[in-house]
């Protein structure tokens, strides 16, 4: 027998189990998911609360217990925050399933295409309700999400002082993002709809293929098209910090082009750094969160220029409160530091290996997708009446979204693994261009402007950190300037 009459037997098999078991194991393992994350939650939680006051001994000459006592509150207010917004997420997506959302959304959409009158009467239906579904789905999820980001946003993380949207920003913000999206997605979701129907057998590699341009298509156009929409990009402007860039630039021959500053002091306080692009034509994007004194002097800068306009006894009151606080950001060396770990990311090639892992991901995703897409009892099990359409769109969803979640989640889990392992030979680099003193001051400053907290659960850690800990990170630091002393 041929391998391919096996997989067609496979299928027969597959086809024949009852769709009311495929429903109820798709909600067991959402659940159990679910209930394993919990309990991540909660070991984590109880760090935060047996260990008030307990300072790790490496931060003591770093960090006061004030901060120390601020970020374990944040983390307790984030803690609890996630609990509730999972929670609220789980009956949401459980009712979903259960009210057989995915076909009523389909239904929607047939209405939907012809009420809109515009779908050309020789294209094909399918491909317009797709696209008809996807901007429903999104709508979906952004209004259901809306009482969590806004919550987020204005009680959350104003409380702890990191917010600095007006709810006008944040309005705005959302209907841009929809937008965009919309733009975005539509014409991908068509495409893709129409390279499963015409790409015969073996249509997955062509979607493959397709996948991996698009996806190089939005990585080139993202920072220069799409991310100024929602940001202010300027240059550094000349002085000592972008001599000091360039220099480290030229010197690990790094083709920077363009060194760009973001405002991201308009949504939050949270500060970073980072790179991109393809080939001979970098660019470097610091938050202007991360430069210390930089958000205060533009700041300044406009409060005179508003001044100027119009003479407000009350601003002056705000700018004579503004001094005391404490001071955030980093030093020119510290940056300088930070940009050598990001560089590291660059020269130790670890962008290209993680889309080559993705690629290969999305690859054997595809393949499960085509073994599975016409089996008809998967679409049964999402409420599609026996022998009704089996939209390709809805397929997709069925089979990436919840039929591969243990997959999916395994996944996450291991390129989080091995984003731990590149963070720290991006450090390891950093210190081996002799930046790890100041390396370290500046993960212990970002960690403290964030409010990270320094301790956290080993097993909570190891699933859900992209990143190692702080001790963790100042640990090897330490361990390599040692060796090479
Ligand atoms: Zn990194």
């Amino acid at each position: 027998m041929g391998i391919g009459e096996q997989i067609t037997r496979l299928q027969t098999v597959f086809e024949s189990i009852p769709p009311t078991s495929i429903y109820w194991t798709i909600i067991v393992c959402i659940w159990v998911e679910y209930l394993f994350e919990l309990y991540l939650c909660i070991r984590q939680r109880r760090i935060y609360f047996s260990s008030a006051n307990k300072l790790p001994s490496p931060l003591k000459d770093h960090m006061t217990l004030e901060t120390f006592e601020k970020a374990r509150v944040y983390g307790i207010d984030k803690n609890n925050f996630s609990i509730v917004s999972e929670f609220y997420g789980m009956i949401v997506l459980t009712a979903l399933l259960h009210y057989e959302g995915l076909y009523k959304g389909w239904v929607l959409t047939g209405p939907m295409l012809s009420g809109f009158g515009y779908w050309p009467a020789t294209w094909d239906v399918e491909i317009g309700r797709s696209i008809c579904f996807s901007i429903l789905a999104m709508l979906f999820n952004n209004t259901v999400g809306i009482p969590l980001s806004i919550y987020s946003t204005f009680v959350l993380e104003e409380k702890h002082g990191f917010n600095n949207q007006t709810l006008g920003f944040f309005i705005k913000d959302f209907i841009k993002k929809i937008i965009v999206s919309v733009i975005i997605t539509s014409p991908i979701v068509g495409l893709i709809v129409k390279i499963v129907q015409a790409g015969g057998q073996y249509f997955f590699v062509w979607l493959w293929v397709f996948c991996f341009v698009v996806l190089m298509f939005l990585m080139t156009i993202y920072p220069m098209l799409i991310a100024p929409l929602f940001d202010k990009y300027t240059p550094l402007k000349d002085g000592p910090l972008r001599s000091r860039i360039e220099a480290l630039a030229a010197r690990i021959k790094f083709p920077l082009t363009k060194l760009y500053v973001v405002e991201g002091s308009k949504r939050s306080a949270h500060s970073n750094a980072y790179l991109y692009g393809f080939f001979n034509n970098k660019r470097i994007v610091l938050y202007d969160t991360l430069i210390k004194g930089y958000v205060a002097e533009t700041k300044g800068k406009d409060d005179k220029e508003n001044k100027e306009k119009e003479e407000k006894p009350k601003e002056e009151e705000k700018k004579e409160e503004e001094p005391k606080k404490e001071e955030k950001g980093c030093d020119d060396e510290e940056i300088e530091a930070v940009l050598g770990h990001e560089l590291g990311h660059w020269k130790l090639n670890h962008v290209v290996k993680n889309i080559i892992i993705s690629q290969a991901n999305i690859f054997v995703i595809f393949c499960l997708f085509a073994f599975f897409y016409r089996n008809s009892a998967l679409y049964e099990a999402f409420g599609f009446p026996k022998q009704s359409d089996m939209p390709i769109l809805l397929g997709l969803i069925i089979v990436l979204q919840f039929l591969l979640q243990i997959f999916n989640t395994a996944m996450g889990y291991l390129m989080n693994v091995l984003s731990r392992l590149f963070e720290f030979q991006a450090d390891a680099y950093a210190t081996e261009l002799g930046y790890g003193k100041y390396l370290k001051t500046s993960l212990i400053k970002l960690n403290k402007d964030n409010l990270g907290f320094p301790i956290s659960d080993s097993l909570y850690s190891a699933w859900h950190h992209s990143h190692p800990t702080l001790l963790q990170r100042l640990s090897a630091i330490d361990l390599l300037m040692e060796k090479s002393k």
